[in-house]
């Protein structure tokens, strides 16, 4: 699920930058991250609770992401991003990994987090500290130790079975090749919308069916993948990722969100002008993304023009 970070992205830093970060205050990496939350959560949308919650990652790659939860006003709760899934899918869009070996949050993570933690290999290795709780001393404690008895992907799958940030590559064509802009006889694509998605159409087949193939869908067999354009013809694509626990699973919408944020989207959603799902249509089709990601792009740009391309 890779594609290169964006560069400057509040939301990464860079292996070099974390050694110096650390050096210039004494610190270790691991103990640096607790003083990363608070930037963390200075990113967090947190537009129903009004709580801002941050989360820390460092991987064993010696690089640093953030998370941050979103959460969006009008809609179904369970829409929101918690900012240890945007953690999470910040790393796997990223090339993060191979393990997350570190997590900071400045709150202790709900049960939904906790169980998608899970989906990750070698997580039973990773230590977190929660700064609310654990105030001063900061001290790293074993992520087993707040999900005793979990039950995880090794329940479903056999071990072998690639998990999140872990390389991945669903054997799937894309069935639909006609990209038909829905919105065409509409005032909704004024101003040189229409031409700027006809001319970068390649662009968001190519990144959704790539963010489809990529994505983490064992549990369904179901593969699917988001990719979003901006009003300037930037292109942001999310790949769908399973929980074997079903509901902590993380849309490709909502992913392609994050890749949105993350490359420096802000915020501003209505900003977003066109997305393309991709996704598998007919009997036998276990799980389908289309109304649901409807609906949130209906509300956070109503504008936005939709296509959904299926693939087999
Ligand atoms: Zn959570």
């Amino acid at each position: 699920m890779t594609q290169p970070p964006p560069p400057q992205s509040k939301y990464i830093i860079s292996a070099i930058e974390a050694t110096s970060m650390a050096e210039s205050q004494n610190l270790t990496i691991p103990q640096l991250l607790p003083s990363l939350v608070k930037s963390a959560q200075n990113l967090a949308v947190p537009s129903i609770s009004k709580f801002p919650v941050g989360a820390v990652g460092l991987d064993s790659d010696g690089r640093i992401f953030l998370g941050a939860n979103m959460e969006f006003h009008g809609l179904p709760l369970h829409h929101t991003i918690h900012a240890e899934q945007f953690l999470i899918t910040n790393l796997a869009a990223h090339g993060g990994g191979p393990k997350l070996l570190y997590v900071a949050v400045s709150a202790a993570p709900c049960g939904h987090c906790r169980q998608f933690f899970q989906e990750l290999r070698g997580i039973s290795e990773t230590q977190i500290v929660i700064t609310d709780k654990d105030q001063e001393d900061h001290v790293y404690k074993p992520i087993l130790s707040i999900l005793p008895d979990p039950f995880g992907p090794y329940d479903l799958l056999d071990k072998e079975t690639p998990l999140i940030l872990e390389k991945h590559d669903n054997q799937i064509f894309l069935k639909d090749q006609n990209f038909i802009v829905q919105n065409e006889k509409t005032p909704d694509l004024s101003n040189g919308v229409y031409e700027l998605i006809i001319k970068n159409q390649e662009s968001l087949k190519k990144e959704a069916f790539a963010a489809a193939r990529e994505s983490h869908a064992p549990y369904s067999g179901c593969p699917s993948g988001v990719a979003l354009m901006d009003s300037e013809g930037r292109v942001y694509k999310g790949s769908y990722m399973e929980s074997a626990a079903h509901n902590p699973s993380m849309m490709p919408l909502q992913a392609a969100l994050v890749g949105y944020m993350v490359a420096g989207g802000g915020g501003g959603y209505e900003r977003i002008v066109a997305a393309v799902l991709v996704e598998k249509e007919g009997e036998g089709v276990l799980v389908r993304q289309e109304e649901t990601a409807r609906l949130l792009l209906k509300h956070i740009s109503p504008k936005c023009d939709f296509q959904v391309l299926h693939c087999d």
